[in-house]
């Protein structure tokens, strides 16, 4: 059995230019491992605590020496001798340590670096890729090349995300489930390289948002969507048919007073009459999947839009669920969405995560493993949505280097599984 000899953080740089924490593992045997914390900026009001130090004087309070320091100084002992491959038990020791409902003590950030690094760690000390020993460990899925979780590329960025004057966190393009991955992979930069040409066609901005995708200057939301389509007429895939589209609208930002704030209306709207706008949004175009479309406390219009459009569309919860297991069982019970985004960083530990995608599985609600805006050039997602089995992966637009990681390493499993299938 191979043991814990060394635990080491450090403060890193993100895609944002923001710190965050990199942790690497150690065993006696020489297996190592290397986990990087990614950060979001339009975050859910549940989620787990990230630790930043607050000091004016360095990053703008942004720095996470805290955070490594719980790391180096605090957990790294506890985990010395420990075995790598029992992960609840990490955990359990971390959330020991931690003591607080929220990770308020040591910093979700500075736990995750650890739990995913041991993690990765007990795959390398089984001899194995992540995603299958993550599908063995869990007995979640059975890995197939033809069967590898559906992308959804942002190809427009407004909201946090964005410089430029739309409301919209995202905008989707999702290739059908049909293709197997490095086609609809070949989908997604198609268009991503159309949308650019049309942009500058039409003298729009072209530069990018957190997320890789352009993030233009246009009147309205409605707008960002028509550019789509047209950049999907434009091409060799039709929609609704080859190509889908879909939106995260993060509404919990739009939303001031109990109303709604969109540039595609000229007064503010209440919850039902944003359902209604999204209604009619499906109508005109079909979309796939609508994320966070109301405020994160708003419950009965979640479950009102559910209710009428839910066995049309995914209807799916982010800053709603926050990858938390009571949100996921309240949701469950009010029938509020379809489909969850799975973030470990928002819950902050390997089998918090899991025991999630565990109960969302057992419910039928369909799975997206996300990314975070502020991200690091780390692949692990891309072998957890694997292994879980996940039905789709959000990694942003594949473009740029952090997020082209993750697609890349699925084009890596899908040729490591095409070839063991021969
Ligand atoms: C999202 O809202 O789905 C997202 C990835 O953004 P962030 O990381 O800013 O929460
Ligand atoms: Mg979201």
């Amino acid at each position: 059995m191979s043991k814990i000899k060394s635990v080491y953080a450090r403060e890193i740089l993100d895609s944002r230019g923001n710190p965050t924490i990199e942790t690497t593992i150690w065993t006696d045997d020489k297996h190592g491992s290397v986990a990087s914390i990614p950060s979001g900026a339009s975050t859910g009001r549940l989620e787990s605590f990230e630790l930043r130090d607050g000091d004016p004087d360095r990053f703008d309070g942004k720095g996470v020496l805290k955070a490594v320091a719980n790391v180096n100084q605090i957990i790294a002992k506890y985990l010395i001798g420990q075995d790598p491959t029992r992960q609840n038990n990490i955990d359990q020791i971390l959330l020991n340590i931690d003591g607080t409902e929220n990770k308020s003590r040591l910093g979700a950030n500075a736990i995750l670096s650890v739990s995913q690094a041991c993690f990765e760690l007990g795959a390398a000390c089984s001899g194995m890729p992540t995603f299958q020993y993550t599908a063995e460990k869990y007995g979640l899925n059975k890995p197939t090349a033809l069967d590898l979780p559906t992308p959804i590329f942002n190809l427009i960025n407004g909201g946090k995300h964005g410089a430029g004057n739309l409301d919209f966190q995202e905008f989707h393009v999702i290739p059908s489930s049909q293709k197997k991955f490095s086609d609809a992979l070949e989908i997604g930069g198609t268009l991503y390289h159309n949308l650019k040409n049309l942009l500058i066609e039409k003298k729009g901005i072209h530069s990018v948002g957190d997320e890789g995708g352009f993030a233009p200057n246009l009147f309205s939301n409605t707008d960002a969507i028509e550019l789509l389509v047209e950049t999907i007429e434009a091409s060799p895939y039709k929609l609704n048919q080859d190509v889908y589209l879909g939106l995260d609208i993060a509404a919990t930002s739009l939303f001031k007073n109990g109303k709604y704030k969109i540039s595609d209306l000229k007064d503010n709207i209440s919850g039902q009459q944003f359902r209604d706008f999204i209604i009619n949004l499906n109508k005109k175009y079909g979309l796939l999947s609508v994320e966070d479309p109301f405020d994160q406390d708003s419950w009965s219009d979640w479950t009102d839009l559910t209710n009428q459009i839910g066995k049309q569309m995914m209807i799916v919860g982010d800053d709603l669920l926050v990858t938390n297991k009571k949100r996921l069982e309240e949701s469950i019970q009010k029938n509020a969405c379809n489909a969850i985004i799975i973030k470990p960083n928002q819950v902050g530990t390997i089998s918090e995560t899991v025991s999630v995608v565990k109960l969302a599985k057992k419910n039928n609600i369909t799975i997206v493993v996300s990314h975070r805006s502020g991200d690091t050039d780390e692949d692990f997602l891309a072998d957890f949505a694997v292994g879980i089995g996940a039905d789709f992966v959000k990694f942003g637009a594949p473009g740029r280097g952090e997020r082209v990681a993750k697609y890349n390493r699925l084009l890596f499993i899908q040729e490591y599984l095409t070839s063991l299938n021969g």
